[in-house]
């Protein structure tokens, strides 16, 4: 395969095919550096040496009504995950002063449990602290609520907020194997509505759940057609007590890099970020992420797990010679 020719393709800015992509996804081993390669010159291209860095707080956690299966804090499956209500906004604010004072973020998101935000003195909080970021931090402001109505984000867009998280999380064609109590199209119409309120949107999912390769291409071809701005990569890390981890089978480390370089080329100018999952997936070959097109990644805690140091990831960026991007938002 002529994977610089194809990222020639790519920065040009015309589409590669799904059979392309199928091809991409699945590069015998032997030829991983050739596509990791190609899938830099393109992340390069659009990204320059810079990196952003995202921050994020689990703002209320547990006591979830859906029953995700990879999910800690599902009331479905028995796990040992904490169970709180919405922090306070002093609380909100300090957990995103600190992502950007001490851990170096650019952006932060609050981040709830539930399938959606249920009363309005939350959305009230919620818009009072992003009020105050706006004007105290040089953050980009996102959040990741669940499901969302028109007015609701609105009311959070006049508070501020840049950005609206919401994972797609999978495939369309693999959705009823991760999710039974909600539905695909109910996850894209949040994402239509942030866009349609002009905000950024930001979607991706979580990966290693039994999903085939081509299901990743499917996936990344339903985000190309949605325009997301942002797509976060999550590497299953299984947690005992769910579903998903009963039946296991880790990604190996090739399988992970091939995936974030094959998204780099079917969304060759969005941001690109490996997320949760990504120390344990990828172990030694951690940097490699960057050079298969990565440009984000985030920093500190996951929502349930613990992340590598905030050092660990800087040391990191800087043996690579890239940069933290620090432009306003
Ligand atoms: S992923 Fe979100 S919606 Fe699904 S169970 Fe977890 S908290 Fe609930």
């Amino acid at each position: 395969m002529n994977y610089q020719e194809l990222a020639g393709r790519a920065i040009a800015g015309s589409h590669i095919s799904q059979a392309e992509a199928n091809d991409l996804i699945n590069t015998p081993d032997s030829e991983l550096f050739a596509l990791l390669t190609a899938a830099e010159k393109i992340r390069r291209h659009f990204k320059g040496n810079k990196v952003k860095l995202c921050g994020i707080v689990n703002a209320k956690s547990g006591r979830c009504s859906e029953d995700c299966s990879f999910c800690a804090q599902s009331a479905h499956h028995k796990t040992d995950c904490q169970v709180y209500p919405l922090m306070n906004k002093n609380e909100l604010v300090e957990a995103a002063k600190s992502a950007e004072k001490n851990m170096s973020a650019t952006c932060f998101s609050f981040v709830t449990s539930g399938k959606t935000i249920h009363s309005d003195p939350e959305l009230r909080t919620l818009g009072s602290a992003l009020s105050t970021i706006t004007s105290e931090t040089n953050l980009n402001r996102c959040v990741s609520l669940g499901t969302l109505n028109l007015e609701q984000i609105k009311q959070l867009k006049q508070s501020g907020l840049k950005r609206l998280h919401h994972n797609l999380e999978t495939a369309e064609s693999y959705f009823d194997k991760m999710c039974t109590t909600h539905s695909y199209a109910e996850r894209l119409g949040t994402i239509r509505l942030a866009k349609e309120a002009g905000l950024d949107t930001c979607s991706g999912g979580i990966f290693g759940l039994g999903e085939t390769p081509e299901q990743w291409v499917e996936f990344a071809l339903t985000l190309r057609e949605l325009n997301v701005e942002s797509v976060p990569i999550n590497i299953l890390n299984p947690i005992p007590g769910t579903p998903a981890a009963a039946d296991h089978h880790p990604m190996p480390p090739f399988e992970v890099l091939k995936l974030v370089a094959t998204y780099r080329f079917i969304l060759p100018s969005k941001d690109i970020g490996v997320f949760g999952g990504r120390e344990k997936a990828l172990g030694s070959l951690q940097p490699l992420m960057f050079i298969a097109g990565a440009n984000v990644t985030l920093v500190g805690d996951y929502l349930t797990t613990k992340g590598q140091s905030a050092e660990k990831d800087l040391q990191m960026i800087s043996d690579l010679g890239l940069e933290i991007d620090r432009a306003p938002h």
